[in-house]
């Protein structure tokens, strides 16, 4: 290479032509009604193509403890929003319609029995999210219960072929969820006490809605275990067929970092492994998080391509979408 200084400046790293990081992205898991136009715009400069938004965000729920009502306002909410916001913005704006259990919901069975009817519009590719959660805001909801209510929207993406988002309990690893709680708006004044071993919660609920996939007779293909940490790792990757989704926009509530992403792309292959952002407005949160995740990733070496399996390929076959 041709010198023209005429000081030292000595040797860059590699002589390695950087490529353009030009990899796009589909967020399977984010809770858009609660960002900003400014949060929206950063997914078109940041390669975003198409995000979900969880209809049923119970943060805002205006009324605790929460009705079948205020589920049902939310969900047309997220339908009626997903509209605004895809003709002002570059991705396409998809909705995830269900029962969360992340409050107890009184009269949940009048969701149920109409949720079927809300996965034949267009814009709805997912129920979820849903999934046996160990806390609760406000209403506590018993195991027994939570297990009806999730088996049934099983058995209700088995009947319309929908895929379904299993949300996991928090990771409360290494002490930083008691260290960064303060920077989630509804944190911990109003959780119920455990219902599961604060230790072994996560194993343990992903257990029983294995169990529950099973019962429903819905294909593993058709599910995507969320808000994964490595803890639940080797359960899902090594003894289903489910997809694994890992949430980067709170690395301090999920117990992970993008070392550990790439570790398990690594070890188990692209196939299976997607990211989400599950980026909440309650929360403290990056609108880049997806991009910065996919340069982490990049820097630690993992394959252009498999990052394009997990963050593109495969949001994009588990949904459906531009097939
Ligand atoms: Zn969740």
């Amino acid at each position: 290479m041709r010198r023209i200084t005429n000081r030292p400046i000595g040797d860059a790293p590699s002589d390695d032509a950087p490529e353009p990081l030009d990899v796009p992205w589909i967020d399977v898991h984010q809770h858009t009604q609660s960002l900003t136009w400014n949060d929206r715009e950063a997914f078109d400069l940041s390669g975003g193509q198409a995000t979900v938004m969880i209809a049923a965000g119970y943060y805002w729920a205006p009324y605790r403890p929460v009705s079948a009502d205020d589920v049902r306002f939310l969900w047309d909410d997220a339908l009626r929003r997903a509209a605004c916001f895809d003709h002002r913005h570059f991705y396409d704006q998809y909705v995830a319609v269900g029962v969360h259990t992340w409050a107890g919901v009184e009269g949940s069975e009048e969701l149920l029995a109409v949720l079927p009817d809300y996965c034949e519009d267009d814009r709805v590719v997912a129920i979820g999210e849903t999934g046996i959660e160990s806390t609760h805001h406000t209403s506590r909801w018993g195991l027994d219960d939570q297990r009806t209510v999730v088996g049934e929207q099983f058995h209700i993406a088995r009947e319309t072929g929908l895929p379904v988002l299993v949300h996991t309990p928090g990771s409360s690893k290494g002490g930083l969820l008691a260290q960064y709680s303060h920077s989630y708006e509804e944190a911990n004044e109003s959780f119920t006490e455990p219902l599961l071993d604060p230790e072994t919660a996560k194993t343990d609920a992903v257990e029983i809605d294995l169990e529950l996939v099973d019962e429903a007779g819905l294909r593993d293909e058709r599910v995507v275990i969320d808000h994964a940490s490595p803890e639940i790792v080797p359960l899902v990757l090594e003894t289903t067929d489910c997809y694994l989704s890992f949430s980067v926009s709170a690395p301090w509530l999920r117990g992970f970092d993008p070392a550990d992403v790439a570790e398990v792309i690594e070890e188990y292959g692209a196939d299976r492994i997607m990211l989400d952002t599950d980026l909440i407005g309650a929360m403290q949160h990056d609108a880049f998080a997806m991009k910065r995740t996919i340069m982490d990733l990049c820097r630690l070496g993992v394959d252009r391509e498999e990052i394009r399996t997990v963050v593109y390929e495969n949001p994009r076959r588990v949904l459906g979408l531009g097939d």
